[in-house]
């Protein structure tokens, strides 16, 4: 394992390996390392003889301070974790706020088009600015051949290919399986703040996804978002944000399906101030 700190060194690296045509993977993170990242690490070693994880909590995507103060840093377990589970080809880069974004530390405008302005668009404002900022930044460094992120993020897995349609940049984006606890909990840095009890209470939302799946094709879209949002309503513990049921390339809403689509439901809840969200395939 490597690891860069400055965006100099991390290039020179790099390109050393690019002269003896070695395909280089990237995952970019924001650190707190769980198996839902490991799983991409592991992914990209399938076809990627380098695969460099980025580490960095972006700014500028969090529209609430407090969320921004309160996400797990924890660097040296995730340099520990990455040392026990691969024992070649890993890179990581871990810069501060100055190396990625200078003095001021501020976002680009993106025309992602309408992928953009429905649920985490709509419920985070500013919030795909500021991965588009940072994901082409990122890029712009490693210049990796392919890039892989996790489908637990769906929406930003469709901006980020939008990004490399606006940018031009040759990369190849590479979605990847959500990894789940046991109890069917998608895996995140933020579960980290929940405790035991709130961990197995938050199972809820898969269990929902997987009912919405289940009704799908048999109740209407209509009645499947009423009977779940009003599931959540009696939950002692989860506050849902949104529930949604929507085209898997447009992500917009929808009266009738059509079979030649694929559709999927989203879900973002709150337990307590920790903010969760998970998606499924519908078909
Ligand atoms: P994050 O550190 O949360 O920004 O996530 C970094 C990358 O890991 C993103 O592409 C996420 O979609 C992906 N990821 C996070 N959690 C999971 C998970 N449970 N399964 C698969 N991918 C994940």
């Amino acid at each position: 394992m490597q690891l860069f700190k400055e965006k100099k060194a991390l290039r020179d690296f790099l390109s050393a390996e690019k002269t003896s045509h070695k395909t280089i993977g990237f995952v970019p993170t924001m650190g707190a390392l769980h198996e839902g990242h490991l799983s991409l690490i592991e992914f990209a070693q399938t076809t990627c003889e380098v695969v460099v994880v980025s580490i960095f909590v972006n700014p500028t995507q969090f529209n609430n301070k407090e969320d921004l103060e309160k996400y797990p840093r924890t660097l040296d377990n995730d340099i520990k974790l990455i040392e026990e589970k691969f024992s070649r080809g890993i890179v990581i880069f871990a810069p501060n706020a100055q190396e990625i974004y200078g003095k001021e530390i501020l976002s680009s405008h993106f025309d992602f088009g309408s992928v953009a302005t429905f649920m985490e668009g709509k419920y985070r404002d500013g919030h795909f600015d500021g991965v588009g900022t940072v994901v082409k930044k990122l890029f712009e460094v490693v210049e990796p051949d392919k890039a892989f992120f996790g489908e637990k993020d769906y929406q930003q897995l469709l901006i980020i290919k939008k990004l490399v349609e606006l940018t031009k940049l040759p990369v190849d984006v590479i979605g990847c399986k959500i990894n789940r606890e046991e109890n069917g909990l998608a895996r995140s840095s933020r579960n980290s703040l929940l405790s035991i009890e709130d961990k197995a209470e938050s199972a809820f939302i898969y269990k929902s996804l997987q009912e919405a799946k289940n009704n799908f094709g048999i109740k209407s879209v209509k009645d499947i978002e009423k009977d779940i949002k009003f599931a959540f309503e009696k939950h002692p513990l989860l506050r849902l944000e949104y529930f949604e049921i929507a085209n898997a390339q447009t992500l917009e809403s929808f009266s009738e399906s059509k079979q030649e689509e694929k559709y999927r439901a989203f879900i973002a809840a709150y337990a307590k101030n920790v903010r969760l969200i998970d998606n499924i395939a519908l078909n």
